[in-house]
C-alpha cells in the first residue's frame, strides 16, 4: 500500500548544492517546498566531497572576484572571455545559452552564498575561490531552513508521478521502514547528481546511482550527451583499503608527485604534446588529459601488475616535504596521514581513472525545464552546460542551475491546480517495485551489479571501441531482462539491502545503456569521449548533441547550440584538435 503524503508546490529530489539552492529559490518565490534525500539533508552527494575537504573551488569571472574584494581576481577578465573559455573547453558541444547564464550569474550566486555564511579559504586560480564542500552545504542548508523548506531525509526517490502528460509528484521509499510514499507536487526538480556507482572505480559516494535521469527517461523526458563522462585520472586503486581516495589527484593538481608505468618511466609525453602535457600538469584540464594518457598506457600493456599506474611521491629533502605539508595542511590527520606513511616508507600507490563527473544527463532548457511539463532539473544530473569536457567549476553549475530551476518550478506550480496522482500509475509502480518479494530462485541484485561493473569497466571508460560498445549494449539489455527475474532472500522491507540494490539497478541499467548507446552513436573523439576506432574530432559531421528518449532510447541528433561562438569547420586528429583548442584559450 502506497502512503499518500501531504501535497507540496515544489518537490526537490536531492540535497546536494543543486537541490538546496533550488529549494531556496522555490521557497523565496513563495512555494511550499519539500526536499527528498537519500541521506542526511546536508551531508550527502558529491557536493560534500568537493575538493576532498582539502580545497574545492567555486568559479567566477576575475573582475567580479576583484569587485567582491577577493584578491588575485583577474581584474581585466569579463563574463564574455570566460564564456569563450568554457565553450572551448567543452569542445563546442555546450549549450551556449546555458553557458551565458553560467558566466552572467555566477557572481550573484557566490556573493549571496558568502552572505549566507560561506567561508572563503583562499584562491585556487584567477577565476576560482577555494572553499570546503561541507561549508557550501552548511550555508545553503541554513538558508533553506530559515525559509521554511521541509526535508524528508533517508528516503530513496524512485519514480516521477505523471498524470495527463504532466508531472504531479514523486514516489519514494523510506529506507528505515520500507514504506512507499507518494508525494503530490505541482512541480518536481531533479537534483540527484551524477551516476558514479555505474562504475566500480568512481570518486563519488554510494548514494549516486542515476535515479534522476532514469526516472526522467521513464516518465518521458529526454537525456543528452550521456557518453560524456569525466574521469578523475589518479584515484587510488591499491592498497585496496584506500580505494577511491582522491589524494593522489590533489597532489597532481598541486604539482606534487609523478606518474610512472611498470618500468618506472614517465609516459604522459607519449600521448600529449609538450604544450598540452604542461596544461595537463598545471590545470584542471588534468582530468581529461591525464585520464586519456593513463588509460592509453594501461591499454598498451605498461600498467602496474595490480591495475592502474604508479603514483610516487619521491623522498624529497625535508624542506620540500615541509612545503607540501604547508600547502596541504589536512595531511597530518586521519586517512591522509595514513596514506602519507606509505610514501614515507619509500613505497608508491597505484592509481587509475575513476568516474568523477557526468557532463551528460537530463536535457533542460535555459529555464531548467524539461520537455515534460512540471519537470525541472539542476546540477550534475543535467546535461548541456559543459559540452564534451568540464574544466570550470561544477559547484558553480549546481548553484546557477539550482537557483533558476527553483524559481521556474515555483512559477509553474503556482499556475497548477491541486496535484492528484493517478491511482492506476501508483498501482502499476507498486507492483513493479515489490515484485521480487514474491519470487524465488532468481538472481540476487548484487550479482547483476557485479556484472554491470564488469561491463562498464570493460567498455565505457575513457577509451572506447565499436565492438565493445555493441557487446556492452547487448549485455546491458540482457541484464535488464534478468532484473525482471530478481528475487530476495530477505523478505523484510526494513533496511533491506537487496531491495535497495534492486531499486538502484532499475536506474543504473538504463543509464548505462544510454551511455553505451550515445558512445556508440558518437563516431568521433571529442573531449572526454575517446573512440580508438574514430581517433579524430569532426566538426563537419559530429557537432551535434545526442538526445535519447523513451525506454527504447530513441535517438535524435540535435545541432549544438552555437549562439555565441562557432568552431572552425574541419576534421583533425584528436590530439591535434586539443592542441588547436588549447592555443585559443584566454
Ligand atoms: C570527490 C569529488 C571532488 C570534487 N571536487 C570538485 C571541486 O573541487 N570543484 C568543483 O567544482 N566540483 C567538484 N566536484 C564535482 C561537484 O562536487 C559536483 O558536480 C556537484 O557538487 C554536484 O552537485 P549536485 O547538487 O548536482 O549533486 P550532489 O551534490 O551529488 O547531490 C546529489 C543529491 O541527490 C541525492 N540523491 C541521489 N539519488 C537520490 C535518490 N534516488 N533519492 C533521493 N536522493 C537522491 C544525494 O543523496 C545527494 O543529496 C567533485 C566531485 C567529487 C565526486
Amino acid at each position: 500500500m502506497i502512503q499518500m503524503q501531504t501535497a507540496y508546490d515544489v518537490v526537490v529530489v536531492g540535497s546536494g548544492g543543486g537541490g538546496l539552492r533550488a529549494a531556496i529559490s522555490a521557497a523565496q518565490a513563495g512555494a511550499r517546498t519539500l526536499v527528498i534525500c537519500r541521506g542526511k539533508a546536508n551531508r550527502s552527494g558529491a557536493t560534500l566531497l568537493a575538493g576532498a575537504n582539502i580545497s574545492a573551488d567555486i568559479a567566477c569571472d576575475g573582475a567580479t572576484l576583484s569587485r567582491l574584494g577577493i584578491s588575485q581576481g583577474k581584474k581585466d577578465d569579463t563574463p564574455d572571455a570566460w564564456l569563450e573559455d568554457v565553450v572551448r573547453e567543452g569542445f563546442y558541444l555546450n549549450n551556449q545559452d546555458m553557458v551565458r547564464l553560467f558566466v552572467d550569474t555566477a557572481g550573484q550566486r557566490l556573493e549571496e552564498l558568502i552572505g549566507w555564511g560561506l567561508t572563503i579559504r583562499g584562491m585556487e586560480g584567477e577565476r576560482e575561490v577555494s572553499v570546503f564542500g561541507s561549508d557550501i552545504l552548511d550555508a545553503l542548508y541554513g538558508k533553506a531552513r530559515e525559509l521554511g523548506v521541509e526535508f524528508l531525509p533517508d528516503t530513496l526517490f524512485t519514480d516521477l508521478l505523471v498524470r495527463d502528460g504532466a508531472v504531479c509528484g514523486a514516489l519514494c521509499m523510506e529506507l528505515a521502514t520500507g514504506a512507499l510514499k507518494a508525494v503530490p507536487a505541482g512541480a518536481v526538480v531533479l537534483c540527484t547528481g551524477g551516476a558514479h556507482n555505474l562504475f566500480s572505480e568512481n570518486s563519488g559516494s554510494t548514494d549516486l546511482c542515476g535515479e534522476g535521469p532514469a526516472a526522467a527517461l521513464r516518465a518521458g523526458a529526454e537525456l543528452i550527451d550521456m557518453e560524456m563522462i569525466s574521469f578523475c585520472p589518479t584515484v587510488t586503486r591499491y592498497p585496496t583499503m584506500y580505494k577511491g581516495n582522491i589524494l593522489p589527484y590533489i597532489f597532481i593538481s598541486t604539482g606534487y608527485g609523478s606518474l610512472l608505468n611498470k618500468y618506472g618511466k614517465t609516459f604522459t609525453h607519449r600521448y600529449l604534446s609538450p604544450r598540452v602535457e604542461q596544461l595537463a600538469l598545471d590545470s584542471e584540464w588534468n582530468k581529461m588529459l591525464l585520464s586519456y594518457a593513463i588509460q592509453s598506457e594501461i591499454l598498451a600493456g605498461r600498467g602496474a601488475r595490480n591495475g592502474g599506474v604508479y603514483f610516487s611521491l619521491p623522498d624529497h629533502p625535508r624542506e620540500i616535504m615541509d612545503e607540501l605539508y604547508h600547502d596541504l595542511p589536512p595531511l597530518t590527520t586521519g586517512i591522509y596521514a595514513d596514506i602519507m606513511k606509505i610514501f614515507a616508507a619509500g613505497r608508491s600507490i597505484t592509481v587509475q581513472p575513476a568516474a568523477h563527473y557526468f557532463e551528460g544527463g537530463v536535457r533542460v532548457a535555459v529555464d531548467m525545464s524539461t520537455n515534460l511539463p512540471g519537470l525541472y532539473a539542476a546540477g550534475e544530473c543535467t546535461g548541456g552546460m559543459f559540452g564534451a569536457n568540464r574544466v570550470s567549476a561544477a559547484t558553480t553549475e549546481m548553484l546557477v542551475e539550482g537557483a533558476v530551476a527553483g524559481t521556474s518550478a515555483a512559477a509553474y506550480a503556482a499556475g497548477c491546480s491541486a496535484p492528484s496522482p493517478d491511482s492506476a500509475q501508483l498501482e502499476q509502480l507498486e507492483g513493479e517495485l515489490l515484485r521480487p518479494f514474491g519470487r524465488k530462485g532468481g538472481p540476487a541484485p548484487y550479482q547483476l551489479k557485479r556484472r554491470l561493473h564488469e561491463i562498464t569497466a570493460g567498455s565505457l571508460t575513457v577509451v572506447r571501441r565499436e565492438e565493445e560498445l555493441v557487446s556492452a549494449l547487448e549485455q546491458l539489455e540482457q541484464l535488464e531482462r534478468e532484473l525482471d527475474q530478481v528475487s530476495f532472500t530477505d523478505g523484510q522491507r526494513t533496511y533491506n539491502r537487496q531491495w535497495r540494490e534492486y531499486l538502484e539497478l532499475r536506474s543504473m541499467l538504463p543509464c548505462a545503456r544510454a551511455i553505451a548507446k550515445s558512445a556508440l552513436l558518437r563516431r568521433e573523439s571529442r573531449g572526454v569521449h575517446v573512440r580508438a576506432d574514430h581517433p579524430y574530432t569532426d566538426n563537419g559531421r559530429c557537432l551535434s548533441n545526442i538526445v535519447l528518449s523513451g525506454q527504447a532510447l530513441q535517438e535524435t541528433l540535435a545541432p549544438a547550440v552555437l549562439t555565441a561562438l562557432r568552431p572552425e569547420a574541419g576534421r583533425w586528429s584528436y590530439t591535434d584538435y586539443i592542441e588547436r583548442v588549447v592555443e585559443t584559450l584566454d
